[in-house]
């Protein structure tokens, strides 16, 4: 068994899609270990998303992250952050395969709906981020 981080975003929270999100999840096997609802202040924001320092879409993210607010909850299964990579699909929901979270519910490349962690170390340290401190 392996864990990964997702997160509810707040355009699919004010949507209220978090159920429907949970029966996705659910529906593929992910146990829910732990969960919590909250809003981000800016300055979390940015450092949960320092590996994107620098970017041209940070300053929009960050102020779109702290916008409502966010489920971050981590998930168990084998092969967790592969299969939710998968599950959730591409990042620009236009070029994401049909089926995926983000084809049916995600507004655009931006409120793309969920995050998923891309790697176990990150996951570790994004599980960390929520709910180890
Ligand atoms: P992912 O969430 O699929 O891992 P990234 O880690 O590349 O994608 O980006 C983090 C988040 O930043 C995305 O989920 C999305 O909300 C936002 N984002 C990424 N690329 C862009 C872009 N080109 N324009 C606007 N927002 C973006
Ligand atoms: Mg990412």
């Amino acid at each position: 068994m392996s864990r990964t981080l997702l997160i509810i975003k707040p355009d699919a929270s004010k949507r209220n899609l978090t159920e429907y999100i949970i029966s996705r999840l659910e529906k593929a096997r992910f146990k829910i270990v732990k969960m919590k609802k909250l809003k981000l202040k800016k300055s979390q924001a940015r450092e949960f998303y320092a590996v994107h320092e620098g970017k041209h879409f940070l300053d929009s993210l960050v102020k779109f992250m702290c916008s409502g607010t966010i489920v971050p909850m981590a998930l168990e299964k084998e092969n967790a952050v592969k299969d939710l990579r998968a599950l959730i699909g591409a990042t620009d929901p236009s070029k994401a395969d049909c089926g995926t979270i983000r084809f049916e519910i995600a507004k655009d490349i931006e409120k793309n709906s969920v995050h998923a962690s891309d790697s176990d170390a990150n996951a570790k340290k994004e599980i960390d981020f929520f709910f180890n401190k």
